[in-house]
């Protein structure tokens, strides 16, 4: 098993660079409906690093076509989703993603046992979010979780401060915000 240390950013060429020069080989983009309404800038801006690339899927669209677009421009290892579709749309986005080397994971919100069903069904990968577990167990039980980390394809190692703040410390840069993800093979 390898681990990667990776980022999570909004495709900005500002914060990518802050990135490069804290030496961090990898970025999760962190995408939204109106970041992907120009799949082909951000594909551009993202090409002028030389990162290892995961992405995370829009939660306030779906665009299966931009994100398959990017997902394919930039080589996206990982492409993670949180569970907001229906049935038909899931279909949809597997019939895009075909042929692509890039493990789709769906990331626990509400519960740690999010991705299961996706797991079972379509092969999908986890993406195991432990800030998400704490919220829901009020604390990490690491004999528990160890278990789930061993299963996961992507761990988000988020430090989100609650409340106002929230967004902008997605936004804000590395330096600034020491948010990180961590990929395994
Ligand atoms: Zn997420």
């Amino acid at each position: 098993m390898t681990l990667e240390i990776a980022a999570k950013c909004s495709p900005n060429e500002k914060i990518l660079s802050d990135i490069e020069k804290a030496r961090i080989s990898a970025a999760e983009l962190y995408l939204s409906k109106d970041i992907l309404r120009d799949p082909q800038s951000v594909s551009e801006t993202c090409k002028k690093f030389n990162f290892k690339y995961a992405v995370h899927a829009p939660n306030d669209d779906f665009n299966p076509d931009a994100l398959c677009f990017l997902v394919k421009e930039i080589g996206s290892g990982i492409v993670v989703f949180h569970d907001i579709f229906w049935e038909d749309e899931w279909k949809e986005i597997i019939e895009k993603f075909k042929g692509l080397r890039t493990k789709l994971c769906v990331e626990n919100i509400a519960g740690v046992h999010d991705a299961s069903k996706f797991v079972r069904r379509y092969g999908f990968g986890r993406c195991l979010d432990l800030e998400h577990v704490q919220f829901q167990l009020s604390g990490i039980f690491e004999e528990e979780v160890l278990d789930i980390i061993k299963q996961s394809s992507h761990i988000h190692l988020s430090g989100y401060v609650c409340g106002t703040g929230f967004v902008a410390y997605t936004y804000l840069s590395f330096e600034e915000a020491g948010d990180a993800d961590v990929g395994l093979n």
